[in-house]
């Protein structure tokens, strides 16, 4: 199973742009590179969600494929994205599960419901329903 190395300034950055965005959802993508079982993450996109929701967000293509532009730019790789969750738990909805398209990539879930932020990844497998989740190693 594979696992995330996040910077704390990285984290701080999601956890930032969750916190503004509240009370709607924030999202974003992140990249890096992956050595052996570990995906490193090198850059944190911080997106708008168009959706402006509690519940709900979307990653517009647009910014999408400015972000994967960018990517290819500095040499990495898309490693998936992020999303908060700000009243209810770090595992993925069932809405999360049916828009999983991509099932190497991490969905990681920044749960604002408790007063410690909690941050998980997962992978998704959208047929099953199955969910992975990827430890995080925070680094500084
Ligand atoms: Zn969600």
């Amino acid at each position: 199973m594979m696992r995330i190395r996040l910077r704390l300034s990285d984290y701080l950055r999601i956890l930032e742009h969750a916190r503004l965005g509240l009370p709607n959802e924030s999202c974003g993508l992140i990249a890096g590179g992956i050595k052996e079982a570990v995906k490193e993450v090198e850059k944190v996109y911080a997106l708008d969600n168009p959706d402006a929701s509690p519940e709900h967000f979307s990653i517009d293509p647009r910014a999408q494929l400015e972000a994967i532009k960018d990517m290819r730019s500095l040499g990495l790789i898309p490693l998936g994205n992020f999303h908060s969750h700000p009243s209810t738990p770090a595992r993925p909805s069932d809405e999360d599960i049916a828009l999983a398209y991509d099932p190497a990539a991490s969905c990681c879930i920044l749960s604002l419901a408790e007063d410690e932020p909690v941050l998980k990844c997962f992978r998704i497998e959208r047929a099953t329903g199955k969910t992975w989740e990827e430890k995080i190693e925070l680094i500084r």
